[in-house]
């Protein structure tokens, strides 16, 4: 495992903390789960989730890091409801990709790959998101203001 050089408060694990909109997460550090991550309400699930980045397709269906997040009725509907469509969009993309693939069809391969990549960002956007899955702690998007509130805010020093 490689590890970057980054001049954070160091505790024994560092617990996450938030700049701006943004929570960051070093490595082996946990989220609250009692509070939903999307709107701070009353979680009523945990589930575990994995943090991809919606502008690079390499991180869409690979392994990423996984968080265990809290989530309300609300959102924990919302990500249901976004893992099924991702995963039947994704399985129409398929088949539409193999029968182009078949029959030589440019434009069913092309409609193939669309709707494969459709499902992909979408998953991907889903909850929360991060711009970047190479750095540490990593950036996570998403969290709503309240929830954002409960850790602590640090300045992100470019140069140390
Ligand atoms: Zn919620």
């Amino acid at each position: 495992m490689e590890s970057s050089e980054q001049s954070l408060p160091s505790p024994a694990i560092n617990p996450p903390w938030r700049h701006d909109k943004i929570l960051y997460l070093p490595h082996g550090a946990y989220l609250p789960t009692d509070t939903c991550v999307r709107c701070g309400h009353k979680a009523v699930k945990v589930v575990s989730k994995s943090i991809r980045n919606p502008r690079n397709l390499s991180t869409w269906y690979s392994r990423q890091t996984t968080v265990d997040i809290g989530l309300c009725k609300i959102h924990k509907d919302d990500n249901s409801v976004g893992t099924a469509l991702t995963y039947s969009v994704l399985s129409i993309g398929v088949i539409i990709l193999i029968t182009g693939v078949i029959t030589l069809g440019i434009a069913t391969l092309v409609i193939g790959l669309l709707a494969i990549a459709v499902s992909g960002i979408f998953r991907a956007r889903t909850l929360i998101y991060t711009s970047n899955t190479n750095v540490e702690p990593l950036p996570i998007k998403g969290a709503c203001e309240s929830y954002l509130e409960q850790f602590p805010s640090f300045e992100v020093e470019e140069d140390s």
